[in-house]
């Protein structure tokens, strides 16, 4: 039996959208089914909406502060996205993989390519609207921002839609029951993965005769 149990990475899955395509709501019914994954919870300057909670929804802080953590290095990524800044912990993405915990990003387009610069073998996944016209209805009904902010998004959506390609998974978010149920076998698979796979039970693949590639 190996003496040293291999280092025991988590899944990193990076999840990202146009405002409004529906990532937060697909994110938190994937995590009220999974008990294995964490959601990080990034730094931001954004005004909190109504409802969010300060350190669960986000750390919200000022424009001065999250500087500064940045001229520290905080952060494994961050990104000004329609006029705030964000910002992902280093430290706690660190921890959460070195100890075999899955974690999972709800970040832009900007912050997924600098985070697969540290972890290439991340899951992306690009949620999209329907149509524009259910992005558009979508960011309305939600009734969290002002018409200039979600002008504002919706005039963003086609710039970041075009980095979909850099993804390697998409879902189309038209029925949510639906969309849930294909996230949730984009996890299922990554888990499956040899490395995952040898990584988790490395004493089986050591008597079954399996090597690391
Ligand atoms: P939403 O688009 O309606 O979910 O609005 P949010 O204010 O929650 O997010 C604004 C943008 O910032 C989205 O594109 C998020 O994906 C992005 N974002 C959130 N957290 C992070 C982060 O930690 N890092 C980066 N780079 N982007 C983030
Ligand atoms: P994002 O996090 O991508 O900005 P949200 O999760 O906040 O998007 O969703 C935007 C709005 O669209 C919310 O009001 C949400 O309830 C609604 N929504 C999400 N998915 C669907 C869907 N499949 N069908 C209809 N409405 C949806
Ligand atoms: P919202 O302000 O609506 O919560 O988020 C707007 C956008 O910012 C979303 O696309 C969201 O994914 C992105 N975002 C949220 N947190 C982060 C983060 O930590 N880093 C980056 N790069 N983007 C983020």
């Amino acid at each position: 039996m190996p003496v040293n149990k291999p280092h025991l990475p988590g899944t990193l899955f990076v999840v990202a959208a146009p405002s409004g395509a529906g990532k937060s709501t697909l994110v938190n019914a994937l995590l009220s089914k999974e008990d294995n994954i964490q959601l990080s919870v990034s730094y931001t300057t954004r005004a909190p909406r109504v409802g969010e909670i300060d350190g669960q929804s986000y750390h919200f802080t000022t424009v001065e502060d999250f500087l500064e953590r940045q001229t520290k290095d905080e952060f494994i990524e961050s990104a000004e996205v329609h006029g705030n800044y964000y910002g992902t912990s280093k430290a706690w993405i660190n921890q959460a993989l070195a100890s075999g915990r899955d974690v999972l990003l709800e970040i832009d387009w900007q912050g997924a390519q600098q985070v697969r610069a540290h972890f290439p073998h991340m899951v992306g996944i690009f949620i999209l609207p329907p149509s524009l016209m259910a992005l558009q209805e979508r960011l309305h009904k939600r009734g969290t921002d002002t018409e200039d902010v979600i002008t504002r998004r919706l005039l963003a959506a086609g710039g970041e839609m075009a980095h979909a390609p850099e993804f390697e998974y998409v879902i189309i978010n038209e029925n949510l029951d639906s969309a849930l149920r294909n996230l949730m076998h984009i996890v299922a698979a990554a888990r499956l993965r040899f490395n995952q796979q040898f990584s988790r039970q490395p004493n089986l693949f050591y008597d079954l005769g399996i090597h690391a590639k």
